[in-house]
């Protein structure tokens, strides 16, 4: 990532409350934009809550001390850092640079005080947030998920308001009813991103020359 706007990937932040099907969207994008010649990943966090069951150190998180992170954060490793749910989550500033610079788009899968400190860093990063179509349906998603008590599912729910009402800071809003449907729109996004005049005239200087000759 530049301020100055030499990378050649975009960064798209994608946030959602906790049950609004964003890491399922996120996994099956990757691939759909692959299918579609634009090369995309998703940036694995670090965080320092515990792993859930049937997730894997490096591919889903990271996953670290308090000790480590707080190194890193001091060290300037982080691009943007936040604490959600009592846990502290960041994401790595050396790989996504890396990935932009080589073209790549970069995915961040962060929270809303995340998505703010990119904001407040480039005006080129791309915002998307992805809403459930109902309270019902989102509680629904949550209770499917888990054996949560109602008093756990209940602060899942005030979570979750906290997080949508930030909606309205983002470039793009997907509901997600239909699952193959948000997927085509979350995707319809990147691929119009990668069409905007300036990097299609640098992707294709050398086509546009020979056409112009
Ligand atoms: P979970 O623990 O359920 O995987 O994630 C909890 C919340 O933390 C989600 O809203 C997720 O988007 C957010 N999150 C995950 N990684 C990061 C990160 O690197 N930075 C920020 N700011 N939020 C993150």
């Amino acid at each position: 990532m530049t301020a100055s706007g030499t990378a050649a990937g975009t960064l798209f932040i994608v946030s959602a409350p906790s049950g609004g099907g964003k890491t399922s969207l996120t996994r099956a994008l990757v691939p759909h934009l692959s299918a579609q010649g634009i090369p995309a990943d998703i940036s694995v966090s670090y965080t320092t809550r515990a792993p859930r069951p049937g997730e894997v150190d490096g591919t889903h998180y990271h996953f670290v001390s308090r000790e480590t992170f707080a190194g890193m954060a001091e060290r300037g490793e982080f691009f943007e850092h936040a604490e959600v749910f009592g846990n502290l989550y960041g994401t790595g500033r050396a790989r996504t640079e890396a990935l932009l610079t080589a073209g790549h788009d970069v995915i961040l899968d962060i929270d809303w005080q995340g998505a703010r400190q990119v904001r407040a860093q480039t005006d080129e990063a791309v915002g998307i947030f992805i809403l459930p179509p109902s309270l019902a349906e989102l509680e629904r998603r949550l209770r499917g998920r888990s054996q949560d008590s109602d008093e756990v599912i209940a602060r899942r729910m005030a979570q979750a308001h906290d997080e949508m009402s930030h909606h309205d800071e983002y470039d793009y809003l997907i509901v997600n009813e239909d699952f193959d449907r948000a997927l085509r729109e979350l995707s319809a996004v990147f691929v119009a991103h990668r069409l905007l005049i300036e990097g299609q005239a640098r992707r294709h200087r050398d086509r546009i020359r020979g056409l112009l000759a």
